[in-house]
């Protein structure tokens, strides 16, 4: 399994303008994520990174995967978040629609998600996830 070594000065992948050290890095280190949405990013940017420890660990108990393989043919260029509803500070659940544009060899694409997280133990975790009306 490949990752990339992040560069901690780098704009941080999820698109948000802050150096990866002061977005995402911290959250893929193990600091809790604020809110369902942060969440989201983190696991956007752990996606572009191809850490895939992340994604497994960010992921609830309940619905993990026992092992995550990433397509090293995929090149993720932009996340957009669409909406999110509740996964505040003070909730449990939180759902989180996206749109994330990659590009594999075949081309550019779009996937949409309705993604469903709750958090457990001060923290939050990815569910499950559908593809929105
Ligand atoms: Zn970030």
């Amino acid at each position: 399994m490949s990752s990339t070594t992040p560069d901690e000065t780098m704009p941080c992948p999820c698109g948000l303008g802050t150096p990866y050290a002061a977005c995402c890095g911290p959250i893929h280190e193990g600091k809790p994520a604020p809110t369902a949405a942060q969440l989201m990013r983190s696991r956007y940017s752990a996606f572009a990174l191809g850490q895939s420890d992340y994604l497994l660990s960010s992921w609830h108990a309940s619905t993990r995967p026992a092992e995550l393989e990433l397509d090293e043919d995929t090149r993720w260029l932009r996340l957009i978040i669409d909406a999110s509803d509740q996964g505040g500070p003070f909730d449990t659940v939180g759902t989180v629609t996206f749109t994330a544009i990659g590009r594999t060899p075949a081309g550019r694409f779009e996937q949409r998600e309705r993604s469903n997280f709750v958090r457990d133990g001060g923290n939050w975790f990815y569910v499950d996830g559908i593809e929105p009306a």
